[in-house]
């Protein structure tokens, strides 16, 4: 009965915390899902976790070891995040890694580790495309979508464990957890078009067609049906609504008209050939 009754009275206490950290964390334009329990070392210290025992998972995960073609993705990251917009570009560590499957899909972890399977090196048509969806996967770090999500899965669990004085970091529990569902790369709907907002802001710094976004949706949208694009739409779904959205950043932007000399498909075909 006791027991019953302590339960209780944390769940209460819980819930007086919860109320204050929504009240704290809503500052205007601040909404209940961007509040983060995490803090930004947290998701550098989750993020090298998981890819710690991605890259063991050599069956699921194998690295392409390919430098050449490593480098030039990062390159591509690299000048992304010299957008004055990406707030963690010295906090997080924005390092590319290549995942040598067919599978078309690409995902950042926590704290930045950027992951592009080959082959969605292969699908693309050009660098513009390749620079946009490494925009959006920039953004989804940056707005640290899996650390919010969890946020909201463990939350409770945190303040009870604060509660009950047990250990208060849970980090390495979460990190198992997460590598065995990879839960952390389910995006919601809400989480891509945030990252889409983002990744199309990011691309105004750059040399790259800002609309090229629209290109991928476009490749894409057919193929919902297709397995090989089965990973790419359950971690980022995609919807009309989304591809409207994007296109309505482009046409208010008055962003400039996509040219050979903005979205490179001749020097992006002279890399594709490369790839084995
Ligand atoms: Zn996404």
């Amino acid at each position: 009965m006791q027991k019953i009754k302590l339960s209780i009275y944390n769940y209460i206490f819980i819930l007086f915390i919860s109320i204050t950290l929504l009240n704290n964390g809503c500052e205007e334009g601040t909404s209940i899902s961007d509040i983060n329990l995490f803090s930004t070392s947290d998701d550098v210290q989750l993020g090298a976790q998981v890819v710690e025992e991605m890259h063991k998972d050599t069956k699921n995960y194998p690295i392409y070891n390919n430098q050449e073609a490593t480098q030039y993705v990062q390159s591509i990251v690299d000048e992304i995040l010299q957008s004055q917009l990406v707030k963690y570009r010295n906090v997080f560590n924005y390092k590319v890694t290549l995942i040598n499957t067919e599978t078309i899909n690409a995902f950042a972890l926590p704290g930045g580790y950027i992951h592009v399977y080959k082959g969605l090196l292969k699908y693309l048509d050009n660098e513009a495309s390749l620079s946009a969806v490494l925009a959006h996967e920039i953004a989804h770090a940056e707005r640290r979508h899996a650390t919010k999500r969890m946020t909201k899965a463990y939350g409770a669990n945190f303040l009870l464990g604060l509660l009950l004085g047990g250990n208060p970091s849970q980090i390495e529990e979460i990190a198992a957890n997460m590598l065995s569902g990879l839960g952390f790369l389910y995006n919601s709907r809400e989480d891509e078009y945030e990252a889409d907002e983002y990744g199309f802001k990011y691309l105004q710094s750059t040399r790259w067609y800002h609309g090229a976004g629209i290109f991928f949706f476009e490749k894409i949208k057919d193929q919902s049906k297709n397995s090989t694009f089965a990973e790419l739409f359950s971690t980022h779904p995609l919807d009309q609504k989304r591809i409207d959205a994007l296109n309505k950043l482009i046409t208010d932007a008055k962003v400039p008209p996509a040219t050979e000399s903005n979205i490179f498909t001749q020097k992006y075909m002279e890399f594709k050939k490369k790839l084995n």
